[in-house]
């Protein structure tokens, strides 16, 4: 499976709802102490952890391009997204979506912007 900051993103929010509804529940159950011991713990494993192993993952997967692909070094690619802001497409390891037509040089300037 694919993974995208994108989805990422969403089900970090989609674990946080169902973390949050949980809690609320245990609220009612719980005294105070012990509910924010569980509440900080859950959410930390239930919401921080797996985003942490997933970008991990997406960096593994995406390793390739980001490191030693044309695109990597192209002023409109973006290493956020993995994606070529030029032509609006998601360059791969087999696929440069530009086939070299456009590619630009980083240079100080667009780096020194991002800093
Ligand atoms: S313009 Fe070409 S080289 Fe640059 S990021 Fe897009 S596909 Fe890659």
């Amino acid at each position: 499976m694919k993974i995208s900051i994108g989805s990422i993103v969403y089900w970090g929010i989609v674990r946080l709802a169902l973390t949050i509804v949980l809690l609320m529940i245990l609220y009612y159950y719980l005294d105070y102490g012990t509910w924010w011991l569980i509440g900080i713990v859950s959410l930390y494993i239930i919401v921080v952890h797996p985003i942490i192993i997933q970008y991990e993952m997406y960096r593994e997967q995406n390793k390739l391009v980001l490191e030693s692909s044309l695109c990597s070094s192209c002023r409109y690619f973006d290493v956020t997204a993995v994606l070529c802001t030029k032509l609006d497409e998601h360059p791969s390891e087999i696929y440069l979506p530009c086939e070299g037509m456009y590619w630009e040089p980083k240079s100080f300037e667009n780096e020194y912007e991002k800093s």
